[in-house]
């Protein structure tokens, strides 16, 4: 009870309890309050998608949302942002910038968010004017802080790397003499890309670690064990308003220092440990009682069994190869469980390999050169998101293979067309 009682506070004031002993036994209810927007009729095409971020993903999105007929509204930042050129408007604000956020919801009839660092403050008070924000207040607070996210997994007695919160240097090293090394030191909020975490790889190493990672001394900070994986996989699930639910191919990522590089979908993956990985996520959606596509990192260990990295209440980079690769994209889907449709067929076309195209060299304008080549393969898609400045391992796009006979095959004309693109 006394779990119960924590898991439901987090949505209110969370407050980590470094004596928090997670309970495989509990499974968490879905958020308890009454959904305002339980009983919203569908928004129909002619409405407007107010989106929370205006990155790529936000882009995509509205790619799709505009093919439906629905009118985009963005808060970001930069009024330049890749969104801005397939929205109606462009509300200029920072993730914690209340006025804007109201302001976008203004013109909106639903409210969705690209990226899970926005304030969490912001979503209430948008739900408060009566706008629905999908997937929701609850999914987004439970998933963007680490520490209260590894808490509602193990709640739902859902396996994670073993770990720890830990404040101070003398809590490290406890955390090091309990799950031995080498470990990875994250920060619970604002990490992305492999940014804002630290590799331990001994116990010499401990000294300084805090430190490199940057945090105001005093931060609560997650502690885990790094895995020997066999592979990355992920699980894109989408949650219509009904809570009816559909879970896409599961993907199989490769990594380069924390940043996505590829995918590769429906993994070449066993159906057992495919479709053990489709329950999860459709769990895990539902238990954070999400209306929109949700997504869980995970890790296939080498006994076959899974264990979950990461969650994200949003369409996912490991999702990109559903726009061509799949017969409903994670965008498509995210549009029409947030508007209140019935979802669509997540089944694969065919093997899908996905490759990202990143950023090289010193900040400056971007442009690139090799695109003739790049698609000269007939069977490639290439997508750019038109950020004006390129940098080292900044996403700028991706490409898409399908049509090839395998995942494997796939993949190596992808890696082939991204040998050709450069950056000027
Ligand atoms: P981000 O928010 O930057 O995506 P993640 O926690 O997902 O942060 O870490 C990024 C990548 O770093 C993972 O996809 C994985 O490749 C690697 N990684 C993170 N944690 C672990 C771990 N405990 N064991 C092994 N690899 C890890
Ligand atoms: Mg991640």
């Amino acid at each position: 009870m006394r779990i119960t009682r924590r898991v439901v506070a987090a949505d209110a004031e969370f407050v980590p309890d470094a004596e928090f002993v997670p309970d495989a036994e509990f499974v968490p209810a879905v958020d308890p309050r009454p959904s305002p927007s339980a009983k919203v009729a569908p928004i129909p095409p002619g409405g407007t998608i107010g989106i929370l971020g205006g990155g790529q993903l936000g882009r995509m999105l509205g790619f799709a949302a505009r093919s439906m007929g629905y009118r985009i509204v963005v808060m970001d930042p930069d009024p330049a942002c890749p969104a801005a050129a397939i929205a109606d408007r462009v509300v200029v604000g920072a993730y914690n910038d209340a006025a804007a956020a109201l302001e976008l919801a203004r013109g909106a009839d639903v409210v969705t968010y690209e990226l899970e660092h926005v304030d969490a403050a912001l979503i209430d008070a948008v739900e408060a004017t009566g706008v629905p924000v999908r997937p929701g207040a609850y999914a987004l607070r439970m998933t963007q802080d680490r520490l209260s996210e590894r808490r509602f997994v193990a709640s739902l007695g859902i396996a994670t790397a073993p770990w720890r919160d830990v404040t101070d240097e003398a809590g490290l090293r406890a955390a090091a003499a309990d799950l031995g090394t080498p470990l990875r030191l994250k920060a619970p909020i604002g990490g992305y890309d492999g940014r804002s975490q630290v590799r331990i790889g001994a116990p010499d190493e401990i000294p300084g670690a805090l430190e490199r990672l940057g945090r105001p001394p005093g931060t609560p900070l997650l502690v885990e064990r790094e895995l020997d994986f066999a592979a990355e996989l992920s699980v894109i699930t989408a949650r219509a308003l009904d809570g009816r639910q559909a879970a896409f191919p599961v993907a199989r990522n490769r990594h380069d220092a924390g940043i996505l590089v590829e995918s590769v979908a429906p993994a070449p993956i066993p159906d057992v440990v495919a479709n053990a990985a489709r329950a999860l996520g459709t769990r895990i959606t539902q238990a954070l009682g999400a209306v929109g596509v949700v997504t869980a990192e995970l890790f296939l260990l080498r006994d076959g069994t899974l264990a979950v990295n990461e969650l994200a209440p949003r369409v996912h980079n490991s999702g990109h190869w559903t726009i061509e690769g799949a017969r409903t994209s994670q965008f498509e889907q995210h549009v029409r469980a947030t508007c209140g449709l019935p979802l669509g067929d997540p089944a694969a076309r065919g093997p899908t390999a996905m490759v990202n195209l990143l950023g090289t060299g010193e900040p400056r304008d971007a442009r690139m050169e090799g695109a003739g080549a790049a698609l000269a393969d007939p069977l490639t898609h290439l997508h750019v998101y038109d950020k004006r400045t390129v940098f080292e391992r900044r996403k700028m796009g991706h490409l898409t293979v399908v049509g090839a006979p395998d995942v494997e095959t796939a993949l190596a004309r992808g890696r082939a067309a991204l040998a050709k693109l450069r950056w000027r």
